[in-house]
């Protein structure tokens, strides 16, 4: 059997180097100006295309968080009254976000990850209770009368609840969901006109930030119902195809530079730019992907900003990474990859998986976090109403299908993870197995079965962090060696049994910080990067009260086989290294026998370290022009 293995890098030519043609300028109000003038789209057209929720079960530890989440976290909550009451009483006056739509949406989802009788009883409920309360005008937020469209943030509920009705019509065939969320559609155009020129200055938030999510639902109506109404919505009455607010830097009024708000509406005009090719649908996002890769908008855990607004300045302390930000990055990641059909946005859905989105959650799964600083004391959100927490429940029930893609000759693999999924290939299945415990390994046995022998291609990702890796099919005697940050194609006649044992090389390494973090480096393996807590190690009792940030550490000190921690997850590893803290008068001895745990430690202090040679560090590997 013949074997055709394709080692392609996308795009490389494409770009336009947007990056050496921009200037970043702190005179105009820190605002990172528009880059429309430098950037060519290349007018993508789909590349690869989502399996859905339905046929993928997932093991390791996304399994393990979608689990937690459920049992430990959704089935928990309190949803009579923390998230109905409100709805049922029409009853709040000012700032009554709750964040049941997107409660709804999570929940309808991972009923149908889970088929567990008590979330589809759940779902069941949410749905009702809010359906029963919906008023005869279509109105189905919780405000009083007289305070609804205008005060914050009823739109931006009302779109998130449409968005989860319609959800449970297009995954469960709810009629009635539909016909309401139609209705509440209905009610918001009807009564857009409330949102004139002064309501920006009555409630002090920029238009595109007061109303997040309504581009995307009003998209999401039009795509299932046909109606042209929610498409002309879209395009007339909020203007999406020339919305381009650039990056603005630093949290002031009416927070324009809302990183969640922003990515949101970049969401959407991705959406629409498959509806309508206008390559200026792509600006505003490939601006802030350009942002967060090039220009230090991105935290080494993948989380960004500070105090939900744009930030380049690397500080890793405090409101570092709000969790809705998290979550909308992700989502953007996985609409350029099926966009593009380039699997090296699949380095940064991993980086902001497993370190900035499993960081924003307790191990037990119990409690989320608003944000996940990677210096300093990590707090959780105090309730399970509001943005976060149910942005956090939605983004863990997308991820599945993010896992495997269909592409145009074939299957794509972008998630390493125990899994097996079953991908329609037209007039056969094919059943795809991982077997892995990824993260801890970068070894994945993949077994493929097809329901008939057929030629198809398989895409592997190979991540840049990779250096050595190689694939072998079968018991076939070459061995082929990956490309960091290449993907590999190997197209072949499959046949029920064929697999692929994929070894990708998991080494320590020091990747060096930016702009407040220069001079020092963080501790990474594979996807993961890891961070110290005081409290694991008795060796820092001594120092207590120091500055963990002056500690030094080296790459040669670090113990190559990683040793096992459970602080985040049973099958959880740490970094075992040696430290010197020069402050403290022991000078560079590397005296201190350190364990390094994984970001998503909950008490995680520090991430960056000092160390003697700054020329171990390597740059980040997701600092890469990607469009
Ligand atoms: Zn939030």
């Amino acid at each position: 059997m013949k074997s055709k293995v394709n080692r392609r890098r996308f795009l490389t030519t494409l770009g336009m180097g947007v990056a050496a043609t921009q200037t970043f300028s702190l005179a105009a109000g820190n605002i990172y100006a528009p880059i429309g003038n430098n950037i060519t789209p290349v007018n993508p057209s789909e590349q690869f295309h989502s399996i859905g929720l339905k046929n993928i079960k997932v093991g390791g530890e996304i399994g393990r968080r979608i689990d937690i989440t459920v049992h430990n976290n959704l089935l928990k909550i309190d949803v009579d009254k923390d998230f109905l009451y409100s709805f049922q009483h029409k009853n709040i006056s000012n700032e009554g976000f709750v964040g049941v739509g997107k409660l709804i949406d999570a929940t309808v989802k991972l009923a149908i990850i889970t088929g567990d009788e008590k979330v589809v009883a759940l779902k069941k409920h949410l749905v009702d209770e809010i359906i029963k309360a919906q008023e005869a005008d279509g109105y189905i937020g919780n405000m009083k009368a007289a305070n609804r469209m205008t005060k914050m943030w009823d739109i931006h509920e009302m779109g998130y609840i449409i968005y989860g009705l319609v959800i449970d019509f297009e995954l469960f065939g709810e009629k009635k969901s539909l016909e309401s969320a139609q209705k509440a559609a209905n009610y918001i155009i009807n009564n857009w006109n409330l949102i004139d020129s002064e309501w920006e200055k009555s409630v002090n938030i920029a238009k595109h930030v007061g109303i997040t999510g309504i581009q995307r639902t009003m998209l999401l109506l039009f795509n299932i119902t046909g109606d042209k109404t929610y498409l002309e919505f879209c395009i007339r009455q909020i203007n999406l195809p020339d919305w381009n607010p650039g990056i603005v830097i630093g949290r002031k009024n009416r927070i324009e530079g809302h990183i969640y708000g922003y990515m949101a509406a970049s969401l959407a005009q991705l959406e629409l730019y498959r509806l309508q090719k206008d390559d200026k649908l792509l600006i505003p996002t490939i601006s802030a992907l350009n942002f967060l890769t090039l220009h230090d908008g991105m935290a080494i855990s993948g989380g960004a900003g500070q105090v939900e607004i744009w930030s380049d300045d690397q500080d890793g302390r405090g409101e570092l990474g709000e969790t809705c930000a998290t979550a909308y990055q992700i989502r953007v990641y996985d609409s350029l990859l099926r966009l593009y059909g380039d699997l090296r946005f699949g380095d940064l859905m991993e980086r902001t998986i497993f370190n900035a989105l499993f960081g924003a959650q307790s191990p037990d799964g119990r409690q989320l976090r608003y944000f996940t600083p990677t210096e300093g004391v990590r707090v959780y959100h105090n309730t399970d109403t509001y943005c976060c927490p149910n942005n956090y429940r939605r983004i863990v029930a997308d991820l599945p299908p993010m896992i495997y893609y269909r592409t145009g000759n074939g299957i794509a693999i972008n998630i390493y993870t125990e899994s097996n999924a079953e991908i329609e290939m037209g007039d056969f299945s094919v059943k795809v197995t991982q077997k892995t415990n990824y993260p801890v390994s970068g070894d994945v046995v993949i077994q493929v079965d097809p329901s008939k022998s057929a030629l198809f291609g398989l895409k592997l990702r190979i991540p840049a962090w990779c250096k050595n890796g190689s694939i072998q099919i079968n018991d076939e005697p070459d061995k082929i060696e990956t490309k960091p940050g290449q993907f590999v194609d190997v197209e072949r006649n499959w046949k029920t049994g064929d697999t692929i044992r994929l070894n990708m090389q998991m080494e320590w390494r020091l990747v060096k910080g930016r702009q407040r973090q220069a001079g020092r480096v963080a501790v990474m393996r594979g996807p993961l990067l890891f961070c110290l807590n005081p409290a694991q190690n008795d060796a820092l009792a001594k120092l207590d009260g120091a500055d963990l940030g002056k500690l030094i550490i080296d790459l040669g000190s670090i113990e190559k086989t990683p040793v096992t921690d459970k602080s985040v997850r049973p099958d959880g590893i740490g970094c075992k290294l040696k430290a010197g803290n020069a402050s403290f008068g022991m000078g560079n001895t590397q005296n201190l026998s350190l364990i390094l745990t994984e970001f998503a430690d909950p008490n995680g202090k520090c991430t960056y370290f000092k160390t003697p040679e700054i020329n171990e560090g390597v740059v980040d590997e997701l600092v890469e022009k990607l469009i």
